[in-house]
């Protein structure tokens, strides 16, 4: 089993705070949406800032996923 970020893009607004809190993860595209830099899967020791961005989204459109792995 493993974390994955999830982003509502109808939801998201392009604020940029979860690239902020997530840099390793996230990226900016020209418009101040996130860019995943490479696909989504959050590893274990950045858990606890994919937690916090989550609960930072100040239009709850981040959430945390756990899928399962082959
Ligand atoms: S913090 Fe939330 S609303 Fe802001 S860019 Fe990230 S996902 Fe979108």
């Amino acid at each position: 089993m493993a974390d994955q970020l999830h982003i509502d893009w109808t939801a998201c607004r392009g604020r940029g705070v979860c690239s902020e809190l997530i840099p390793e993860l996230l990226d900016l595209d020209e418009w101040g949406y996130p860019l995943p830099r490479a696909g989504l899967d959050v590893p274990r020791e950045l858990a606890p800032h994919a937690r916090r961005a989550v609960a930072q989204c100040p239009r709850l459109a981040l959430s945390l996923q756990t899928v399962a792995t082959s």
